[in-house]
């Protein structure tokens, strides 16, 4: 057997390029006096091939390089005031990027910086993951970029990132201090060439529509949906802190928010390059995708083309962001909406409520709605794509048997049906009436119906297995 010693100098350097990480790097090193022999002969090109394959992705090594150097100069800068009046901390820290790519790329990473690159490159490849999943190709949670795409993606990443930490807003304001810094932020762009301005700004965008999801997915209906420039100013507590809300649907909250964060800046800057509204709109839509899968697919139901905004078997769990919890409630037929009792049940059961909110599984309730025997034109099926006005309609039609089926398995008593079924106005405001029978069914007596819907010709399903009706004068 060949030993290590025995290997030419140019095949262990070329070993050393296949080492996933610099822990890895160190313990390789110590194991013969060959390896550290290569290693002491050629540092530089083998600590950046490790950085490369850190960070999944070589082209974006200088922006990613540039990051943890100017995070590092704010931690020494923090460390170094740590104990003095904050207003001043904010008022001295660094507002410049610091050297050039280029410039951060030729000199050594030292083995702090190598260490927030290993902190970081898992974050940009999981961004990338949810980015062609939600950009590129619906059909896979996993990213299908490809390689010069990804490597846009996670340059674009890298510099938005940097963007945040040199230009998020302070945590306090000076009274006097002006607190539009457009022109100041803008000069951060003059670095770049144009089309990878469209992509940082592309970049910038998901992370303020990971924000706008995060949002939709916790479904405080006590709160009205902000707009849409409130979500990218929010953007600016960064892209990981982002993808950590993301992944526990939780909301981060920024200590301070600068109205129109990152985009006035840009704006500004694409005004002196001349570049209008309209053809900054076009190429930001384009930016770091070439291709995206199946752009012109139509709902299965509508045949409306929707494209990447279709839902299916694999994008069930991205449906929570449009339609979380309370909103699922709010499709429930006739005046079950405004049964209390009814809804805390539910909520309660499918985990609503911002600290046990990522336990509740769409994929398996999607599956369990598709699963109802009630479509003999064969519209709802697993392996077709819907559009979200289609989804909509298939909840109202089937949410509350899928309910009621869940209400069974949890084990909670069968009750007998109130008559004037989902119809019932009494239950919406006698409690005891609420919980005392079951009105997820259809009304046998009183006002006219306010059925779902069927999604094309007459109801095929009958509810034959129903406990008889109890009498109830209390209803309607
Ligand atoms: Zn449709
Ligand atoms: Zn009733």
């Amino acid at each position: 057997m060949t030993a290590f010693s025995d290997l030419s100098h140019d095949l262990v350097d070329r070993i050393f390029t296949y080492v996933r990480d610099f822990g890895t790097l160190a313990a390789l090193i110590r194991t013969s006096k060959t390896i550290y022999e290569v290693f002491e002969a050629r540092p530089k090109s083998i600590v950046r091939a490790v950085a490369e394959n850190v960070i999944g992705n070589c082209d974006a090594l200088p922006a990613a390089t540039r990051l943890v150097r100017f995070q590092l100069t704010l931690n020494k800068y923090t460390v170094e005031y740590e104990g003095d009046d904050a207003d001043d901390t904010d008022n001295q820290r660094p507002k410049d990027p610091g050297p050039t790519e280029e410039d951060a790329l030729r000199a050594p990473l030292t083995r702090a910086e190598a260490n927030l690159l290993e902190w970081h490159g898992p974050v940009v490849q999981e961004l990338e993951d949810i980015f062609s999943w939600r950009n590129k190709d619906r059909a896979s949670p996993k990213s299908t970029l490809t390689l010069a795409e990804s490597s846009r993606f996670c340059s674009a990443m890298y510099r938005f990132w940097l963007y945040c930490e040199v230009h998020g807003p302070p945590e306090y304001w000076e009274d006097d201090e002006p607190q539009d810094f457009s022109q100041e932020c803008a000069n951060f762009f003059k670095a770049y060439m144009v089309d990878d301005i469209f992509d940082i700004a592309r970049a910038a965008d998901f992370i303020a529509d990971l924000v706008a999801w995060c949002d939709g997915a916790l479904g405080d209906p006590a709160l009205a949906t902000p707009p849409k420039d409130w979500f990218r100013c929010k953007s600016s507590i960064g892209p990981s802190t982002v993808l950590g809300d993301f992944k526990k649907i939780s909301a981060s909250q920024p200590e301070n928010a600068e109205e129109g964060f990152f985009w006035r800046a840009y704006e500004s800057h694409m005004r002196t390059l001349k570049l209008g509204p309209k053809v900054c709109k076009e190429r930001l839509a384009k930016a770091i995708l070439t291709e995206v899968v199946g752009q012109h697919d139509t709902c299965f139901r509508c045949h409306a083309v929707q494209g990447i905004n279709l839902y299916g078997a694999t994008t069930w769990p991205l449906l929570r962001g449009q339609l979380c919890q309370t909103k699922l409630f709010a499709l429930m037929p006739g005046n079950l909406v405004r049964n209390v009792s009814e809804n805390q049940q539910f909520l309660l059961s499918t985990h609503w409520g911002v600290f046990i909110g990522s336990q509740f599984d769409y994929t398996k309730m999607m599956d369990e709605i598709m699963d109802i025997l009630d479509d003999q034109e064969h519209i709802w099926q697993k392996d077709k794509w819907y559009c979200f006005q289609c989804v909509e309609q298939l909840m109202k039609e089937r949410l509350w048997r899928w309910w009621r089926e869940r209400k069974v398995q949890e084990g909670k008593p069968v009750l007998p049906n109130c008559w004037y079924g989902w119809n019932c106005r009494t239950m919406t405001h006698r409690q005891q009436h609420a919980s005392r029978l079951n009105h997820l069914c259809k009304p046998m007596r009183g006002d006219g119906p306010t059925q779902p819907q069927p999604a094309s010709g007459p109801t095929a399903h009958t509810l034959v297995l129903l406990p008889a009706p109890a009498t109830d004068t209390a209803g309607a």
